[in-house]
């Protein structure tokens, strides 16, 4: 089980994204109840994620464009922030 990104990871080309990353996201009791994952193609300045929420369970997707770190989501469905890990490292899933 996890999330999917909604393209096929091995058709990617080299150079084509800044950036692809997945972590798991902890809830307040500092258990992995979520998952995030988080990309950024080289010629876009938002990011997009699909992200399963630590604290609600909602699967959603999104974009952003992240300013100043440490990197912040919302949730849709709880409206709680969700800070990310460390992401912005070019690793790719
Ligand atoms: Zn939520």
């Amino acid at each position: 089980m996890g999330l999917k990104p909604p393209f096929d990871v091995k058709s990617i080309k080299p150079g084509e994204f800044a950036y692809i990353t997945k972590r798991k996201l902890k809830n307040k009791n500092n258990e992995e109840t979520g998952e995030i994952i988080l990309w950024r193609k080289k010629d876009e300045e938002e990011s997009h994620y699909i992200m399963k929420c630590p604290y609600c369970g909602t699967e959603q997707s999104g974009s952003v464009v992240f300013k100043r770190r440490p990197y912040r989501v919302k949730c849709s469905s709880c409206r709680r922030t969700i800070t990310l890990p460390k992401l912005l490292s070019k690793k790719v899933i």
